[in-house]
């Protein structure tokens, strides 16, 4: 197949390499990041996009993708499938499908689930919405790029899968590490609690896989000084799309708004900036109740 990938940043780039190494035609772009090895490189954005059957693009925000899919658009063939893995706000998602409906391009938001670790093993989770042809062309290449793909509904189902994931991740999580920190103040060894925790109902993948804890469960970045892993602004920016998504349809959702107000003092005020989202353990462990 001939692809175009645009956006060749921290997960785009392995996320490319892969789809070459697989034997597929790739033709990249990005701003500022090289092309990975196996990927031929475009001049800009419409030749990468020029007469590819899909448009792989993995970019920052929801603004960007929208300014990048008015370009590359155009620039496809009749039939293509855009396909963006970005996260994205959903009325981002929905407004890109519509662009690309009118000039007959098929456009699937496609976010993923695994972080660079993922991209790179080629073992990401794709969270799927637009029309089956165009989930049905760009299957294969999801086969490739990770492990499973799950087909959640029309345009936007994919991004509302990964924000209402992440908001339920964020507020586990950020349980998880206040649990942890209380349990010390309460004088129970934290390995028991873990013992405990995780084979009872209070088991979560934040506790079983990720455990904030050092020395504690399968190795994660609390084992690394917090390196990320998932960084604490990446997680900010996720809880933050979960509570635009959940304005824009009048949803109730305090947990999600507490944690999304946690992560923001974390991040802008405190020092979780370029550390793990599980460093909320040492932020509770340092403060006291008021
Ligand atoms: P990144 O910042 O490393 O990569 C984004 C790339 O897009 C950069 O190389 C940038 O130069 C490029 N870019 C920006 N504007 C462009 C334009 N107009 N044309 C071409 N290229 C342009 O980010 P990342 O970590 O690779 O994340 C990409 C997306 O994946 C984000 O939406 C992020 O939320 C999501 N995501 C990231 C992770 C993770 O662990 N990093 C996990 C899941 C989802």
């Amino acid at each position: 197949m001939k692809i175009g990938f645009i956006g060749l940043g921290n997960m785009g780039a392995p996320m490319a390499a892969n789809l070459a190494r697989a034997g597929h035609e790739v033709t990249g772009f990005d701003l500022v990041a090289p092309c990975p090895e196996g990927v031929t490189s475009a001049q800009d954005v419409q030749e990468a996009a020029r007469d590819a059957d899909v448009v792989v693009t993995m970019l920052p925000n929801g603004a960007i993708l929208r300014d990048v899919a008015a370009q590359v658009i155009p620039a496809m063939k009749a039939g293509a499938v855009l396909c963006d893995c970005s996260t994205v706000d959903v009325d981002s998602a929905r407004a890109v499908s519509k662009l690309a409906q009118a000039s007959n391009i098929g456009a699937l938001d496609a976010p993923v689930s695994g972080g660079v670790g993922g991209a790179s093993a080629g073992t990401l989770t794709f969270m799927v919405g637009g029309p089956d042809a165009a989930f049905k062309i760009v299957e294969p290449l999801f086969g490739i790029m990770g492990q499973k793909a799950v087909h959640c509904g029309g345009a936007g189902a994919g991004q509302a899968a990964k924000i209402c994931n992440n908001m339920i991740l964020g507020a586990t999580m950020a349980v998880t590490c206040e649990a942890f920190a209380l349990a010390d103040k309460l004088g129970l060894d934290r390995a028991r609690m873990f013992d405990v925790v995780s084979t009872s109902s209070g088991y979560s993948w934040s506790m079983n896989a990720y455990c904030p804890a050092p020395g504690i469960g399968p190795q994660s970045p609390a084992d690394n000084d917090y390196k990320p892993g998932f960084a604490a602004e990446l997680m900010l920016k996720d809880l933050r799309l979960s509570q635009q998504a959940a304005e824009a349809v009048n949803a109730d959702t305090p947990m999600g708004a507490r944690a999304t107000e946690l992560y923001a003092s974390f991040v802008d005020n405190e020092d979780g900036k370029g550390r793990d989202f599980s460093a909320l353990l040492p932020r509770f462990v340092s403060r006291s109740r008021s």
